[in-house]
């Protein structure tokens, strides 16, 4: 090979001093010499070149269109071919972009390779950046527009076109402020004026007309573009529709300032507060309600001001607001700025934070000093009441279970001495003395039940009842009353149903009712008991042809002892009755009612529940 050198051209200083990648081919391709650069751009020696092909030292990607300018440069007409480039390897297994010119002549090709890296990549940056502010024209969802310095249109994005409704192409060269309304029109101006003239972005807010007239809000956003020599000549403007958002921007304020009124003017003190409890906010009405100014509250913690006992309750209040997101009521006591403690019931709910865990709640509180003060009084007086009715009943209770001893043994006796004597005459005052015993006794038994009733003691035992023998039974009793009055009594309809009640408490109810019908009946007048079923409930009625209940009386019908003015008629009778039946009926589970007629009669009628199996 060194042989070859003799016969290689000289070229001199030139060939070995050129900064180029030098080398010399012959015409079957062999490499015949290189330059010191290919050294010094690529850290090869010539022996390492040397017989291996030229390929090794190409990018991958670049060997077949290396190999095939080879085979033009080699075989193709003697002339000088340039502009190729491909990426050639460095030792340091880096690449170069190199730019090869070739000559082939005399069978020789000489070819020389310039490294064009740094420009290759500015140029690709160039290239890559001119194809994203391409896109980015193209799909910007805000209209980009770009301006000279007489404010004319140069050129505008297609999605200019849907925000103000004019065709893009119709635009361009003419000035993009007819658009803008009358009043905004010097400010927008001045605007884009100022674009060209500082370093910075520019932004306006403004009303414009849209192509169909309707009026939209748009905000515009520009920026001179610099060039090296002289004032910028072009500006770009980017703008966004914000109608909506400046609509609901609108309402907000309005809102907002609807808030505020209600928060200044309301009665009840109304506070944010966040997660741990520091009143965030505070309105007008809690300095009158704890004589402790507003800013003396805001940002402290609500537990501050809070009686030390209820505490506790407050502390769980909040944590349901903010963890159980659940509308809370708290009652506690707040100490007021003169030392008193002001009882408050607030109210509470946490601020949607759109899925997120709430940070804020707004609670509204109230000064319930006032009712609880009287709640406290009326159940004070409550209790005392009770207190006086229970003593009351036990006294009842106890004084006709002591009378009854005794009377029973007068009545006992009485009836003893009547067997002993056939004198008409003692006869007589020993029936005296039974009938008010037996009266006397009567009545001791009713205010023992009545008062049972009060107490809440009575006792029932529900039972299935025959109603027809229980009605016949009650009817026989009374005939011999209603006799002695020239009474009919008679049985109307009867079912033979069976009731659920306590057979003594239902005849005790009946045998009442008849009584009293046969009591306030007019001489010759007809009582008649009927019975009815109406689906689960047997219907006990007791009708009279007597004087009737006059509306004015109904109220005190079932009340103890009121006999409606009654008394001076010389009808016997206590007044305990009806009140006794009306709530020996309820204690069973039914009704007691009645329809009147003054001056034609009367119909009272027990409703009780059928009775259906055990
Ligand atoms: P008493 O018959 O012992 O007075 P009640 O409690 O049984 O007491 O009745 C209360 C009052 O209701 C009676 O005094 C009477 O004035 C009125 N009353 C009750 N039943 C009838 C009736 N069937 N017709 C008219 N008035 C009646």
């Amino acid at each position: 090979m060194k042989d070859d050198k003799s016969t290689v051209p000289d070229i001199g200083d030139f060939f070995y001093s050129s900064p180029d990648l030098l080398s010399v081919f012959g015409n079957d391709g062999e490499l015949i010499q290189v330059n010191p650069a290919w050294y010094d751009m690529l850290g090869w020696d010539f022996d390492e070149l040397r017989g291996v092909p030229f390929a090794n030292f190409v990018h991958p990607d670049d060997v077949q269109a290396t190999e095939d300018e080879f085979r033009i440069a080699i075989r193709g007409p003697d002339e000088t071919r340039r502009g190729f480039i491909n990426r050639q390897r460095c030792r340091d297994g880096t690449y170069r972009t190199i730019s090869w010119s070739s000559l082939r002549k005399d069978g020789w090709i000489c070819a020389t390779g310039q490294d064009v890296t740094d420009r290759q990549e500015i140029q690709d940056k160039l290239n890559q950046s001119t194809a994203v502010a391409e896109a980015m024209f193209e799909a910007a969802a805000d209209s980009i527009v770009i301006i000279d310095r007489d404010l004319n249109i140069v050129e505008s994005s297609p999605e200019s076109e849907r925000i103000y409704g004019y065709p893009e192409r119709g635009r361009r060269g003419r000035t993009g402020l007819n658009i803008v309304h009358p009043d905004d029109r010097p400010i927008v101006e001045a605007a884009l004026r100022r674009t060209f003239e500082i370093d910075e972005v520019t932004t306006v807010s403004f009303r414009a007309r849209h192509a169909d007239g309707h009026e939209i809000t748009l905000e515009t956003r520009g920026r001179a573009l610099r060039n090296d020599d002289g004032p910028p000549a072009r500006a770009v403007f980017i703008t966004r529709d914000i109608t909506a958002a400046a609509q609901t921007q609108a309402a907000l304020a309005e809102n907002l300032a609807k808030m505020r009124a209600i928060i200044d003017t309301a009665v009840d003190s109304i506070t944010v507060i966040d997660r741990d409890g520091t009143m965030i906010e505070v309105s007008p009405a809690s300095e009158a309600m704890y004589g402790i100014p507003e800013e003396d509250r805001r940002g402290h913690p609500v537990l501050e001001f809070v009686h030390y006992n209820d505490q506790a309750v407050l502390v769980s209040a909040i944590r349901r607001i903010f963890d159980e997101g659940e509308a809370t009521t708290a009652r506690f006591r707040v100490r007021h700025e003169d030392g008193h403690w002001v009882t408050v019931e607030s109210r509470g709910r946490a601020l949607d934070n759109g899925g997120e865990l709430p940070v804020a709640a707004v609670v509204i509180t109230r000064d319930i000093s006032e009712s609880v003060a009287l709640e406290h009084a009326l159940e004070i007086a409550r209790s005392e009441a009770e207190r006086h009715d229970a003593a009351k009943s036990e006294f009842m209770s106890r004084m006709s279970h002591e009378l009854r001893t005794p009377l029973n043994s007068v009545i006992g006796f009485s009836q003893l001495l009547q067997m002993e004597t056939s004198d008409p005459d003692v006869l007589r005052m020993l029936g005296h003395i039974n009938n008010s015993g037996q009266h006397l006794l009567n009545l001791i038994n009713e205010i023992l039940d009545i008062s049972r009733i009060e107490s809440g003691r009575i006792i029932v035992t529900l039972r299935a009842v025959p109603l027809d023998d229980l009605v016949r039974d009650c009817v026989g009793i009374i005939t011999l009353q209603a006799n002695e009055r020239d009474l009919e009594v008679e049985i109307g309809e009867i079912t033979e149903a069976l009731v659920r009640a306590d057979q003594q408490r239902l005849r005790q109810v009946l045998l009442n009712l008849l009584s009293n019908a046969i009591k306030y009946n007019r001489p010759r007048g007809r009582v008649t008991v009927s019975t009815e079923v109406i689906d689960d409930v047997v219907r006990l009625s007791v009708s009279d042809t007597g004087l009737g209940i006059s509306p004015e009386m109904v109220e005190r019908l079932f009340i103890p002892f009121d006999r409606l003015n009654i008394e001076s008629t010389g009808i016997e009778g206590t007044g305990l009755g009806l009140a006794l039946s009306k709530n020996l009926t309820e204690a069973m589970g039914g009704t007691l009612t009645f329809d009147s007629t003054p001056g034609k009669g009367s119909v009272f009628t027990i409703q009780l529940p059928i009775f259906k199996g055990s």
